[in-house]
């Protein structure tokens, strides 16, 4: 079980940190190996992905990812910049799945922005496609603008496309895992007013027979927003394209009370991964000793659970987590009123110690 840490930017070592510990207490062989990445890669090899780093994550049965990002990077020229990291992880090792929990644990129904009985018990997963779409479609760049009212002036221009293939195997992974929860799925496109979401709905309605188990129906993504916020219990899997799985994901996370406890795990054809807390670098935070490690500790048992085929492992991390929740622990993005108020240093000693 080899597993490439990068730890990256910002909060990111803080946090792994933290993880790497709940993982060395498990008690498993794993080989663990660092490497830079992001803002850290750029400082050390002139790279935000040094060849060496992504050698190492090649090699590696799974990647446990920190953070990346650095506003002291933002000048870079893009391909240069820290976000290009995790791009470039992503299209490397070829993960197209993002799968993104979003679980609100009964103890922080009071740290969700949500009134409690519209979120209590919520346990949904956003399935966001990731090497497609607006992201990575060419042309894109600023040019003189060739036609329409604004002919002659400059413009920025991306392009949105989906192969066919790209959203089946997407929709294959909604279906198989809405298999294994409450047997439905909510595809989220713009099929009425964008092409490519047209041909999106179009393809996963044709996927979907293939499971006549699981149920399917879809949903703009604007609607989707909405029913998000107003009763996201009514959903058990959401699929969607890149750049609506992104929004929708942070949208999500807030929900369950703080972009500091959801875990995401990108996946590849064969189930190796890499595994990353959603948030990112936080720099606001940095270096305080604040920020929440639980993402990157519950993204460690995601590991297990995917990658390494141990659920057993997974759910002594998980049981950790919601035992530390329990007993009334919190860092400062999860605090309130009579709770016990821990550094990242110390929420990770005491996940260590709920695990024995
Ligand atoms: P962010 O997720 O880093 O932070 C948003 C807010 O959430 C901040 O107030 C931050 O303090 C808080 N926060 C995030 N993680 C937290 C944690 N674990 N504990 C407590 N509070 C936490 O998003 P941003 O501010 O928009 O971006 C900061 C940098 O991160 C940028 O350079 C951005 O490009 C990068 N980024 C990287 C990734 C990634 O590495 N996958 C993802 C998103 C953003």
């Amino acid at each position: 079980m080899k597993i490439a840490i990068l730890p990256g930017d910002g909060i990111g070592p803080e946090i792994m940190t933290q993880a790497v510990k709940v993982l060395n207490a498990l008690g498993e062989p794993f080989e663990m190996e660092s490497a830079d990445v992001g803002g850290a890669g750029y400082a050390a090899a002139g790279h935000p992905l040094p060849p060496a780093t992504l050698a190492l994550a090649k090699a590696a049965d799974a990647v446990l990812f920190g953070a990346v990002g650095d506003f002291k990077y933002d000048s870079l020229e893009r391909s240069l910049r820290p976000e290009q990291a995790i791009l470039g992880l992503r299209k490397e090792l070829q993960l197209f799945a993002n799968l993104r929990p979003a679980i609100l644990y009964p103890e922080l129904a009071g740290a969700s922005t949500l009134k409690p009985e519209i979120v209590s018990g919520l346990d949904i997963l956003i399935i966001r496609e990731l090497t497609g779409d607006i992201y990575f479609g060419k042309p894109r760049g600023v040019r003189e603008c060739p036609d329409g009212p604004f002919k002659g002036d400059r413009e920025g221009f991306d392009t949105m496309r989906y192969a066919e293939s790209e959203i089946r195997r997407i929709a294959h992974v909604a279906f198989q895992a809405a298999q294994k929860r409450d047997k439905r799925v909510t595809s989220v496109d713009k099929a009425n007013v964008l092409e490519t979401f047209q041909f999106w709905r179009d393809i996963v309605t044709e996927v979907h027979q293939d499971y006549p188990d699981v149920a399917l129906d879809h949903m703009y993504v604007d609607n989707a927003a909405m029913q998000l916020v107003r009763a996201p219990k009514k959903f058990d899997v959401l699929v969607t394209g890149n750049m609506f799985g992104d929004i929708l994901s942070d949208c999500a996370a807030m929900l369950t009370g703080s972009i500091g406890m959801l875990p995401s795990a990108s996946l590849d054809a064969n189930n190796k991964g890499l595994y990353e807390p959603s948030h990112g670098s936080a720099p606001d935070i940095a270096g305080k000793g604040i920020a929440n490690p639980l993402a990157t500790i519950l993204s460690a048992a995601m590991m297990l659970r995917y990658s390494f085929d141990k659920a057993e492992q997974a759910e002594r991390i998980e049981n950790a987590v919601k035992s530390v929740l329990r007993q009334g622990l919190r860092t400062a993005d999860i605090d309130e009123a009579g709770a016990l108020r821990v550094s990242t240093e110390e929420m990770g000693n005491a996940v260590v110690k709920a695990l024995a």
